[in-house]
């Protein structure tokens, strides 16, 4: 008998808490998918960027009609970055940002990225890559890669709808279909290519500061000896 009325009252604790949470969950809920993405008034401004804001509620998504928006810092298989309009020495590799460095196939760890290094009519070898593959049938996101590709040629994409039917040749990635325009990361990761285009305005302002002075220099010694 006290059995009896110990699992009552333990059944009447479950069915409490499941009540609570389900009244929780609602009120955390942003009404409804359609409110995706939540709008910026919205969000905790406190939430570093890159990170969700909204973790909490009840969420029933029709999907894949409705989508939740993933964070900034979301990761799935790479991509590899190249500039559309190139104003720098890469625009002689089609802004291609990747020389074919090879150290985030090194880094990589379970080995799924395999890179052949172009070369020219002379047959040395030029930073850039003739082909780049990455077998997304087992990289595991690690993001890795792009944490360590000293030119931000490689970042990690927000797409997940890869499946198929076929577990091969279709999951394996070459260099065509890995790269993606400038514009493509700077709309998935925008703290991360503000940052990364600050530090390139720095460089430049470092680089025509260095030049100036050269040639301030340059100049002085041409006056003195003419003097
Ligand atoms: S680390 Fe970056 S630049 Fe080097 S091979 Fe990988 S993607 Fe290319
Ligand atoms: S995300 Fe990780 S596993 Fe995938 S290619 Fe990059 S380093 Fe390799």
């Amino acid at each position: 008998m006290a059995f009896g009325r110990e699992a009552l009252r333990g059944m009447g604790i479950t069915i409490r808490r499941f009540y609570s949470t389900y009244r929780h969950g609602l009120n955390l809920q942003p009404s409804a998918a359609g409110d995706l993405p939540a709008p910026a008034e919205a969000r905790n401004t406190k939430v570093p960027a890159g990170m969700p804001t909204r973790v909490g509620g009840l969420a029933t998504v029709q999907y894949p009609e409705q989508k939740l928006p993933v964070p900034e810092r979301f990761r799935y298989i790479p991509f590899l970055v190249y500039d559309e309009e190139p104003d720098h020495e890469r625009a002689d590799f089609d802004g291609v940002r990747c020389t074919a460095c090879g150290i985030c196939a090194k880094v990589c760890p379970p080995q799924c990225i395999w890179i052949v290094q172009g070369k020219g009519e002379d047959g040395k070898a030029r930073p850039v890559s003739s082909e780049f593959y990455i077998d997304a049938s087992i990289c595991m996101s690690c993001g890795f890669c792009a944490e360590y590709c000293p030119f931000d040629a490689i970042k990690m994409d927000h797409d997940y709808e890869f499946s198929s039917y076929e577990r091969h040749e279709s999951w394996v990635f070459d260099l065509q279909e890995l790269l993606h325009p400038v514009a493509y990361h700077a709309a998935l990761h925008p703290s991360d290519y503000a940052r990364e285009a600050a530090e390139e305005r720095a460089k430049a302002e470092a680089r025509a500061a260095k030049e100036a002075a050269k040639a301030a220099k340059a100049a002085a010694a041409a006056g003195g000896e003419a003097g």
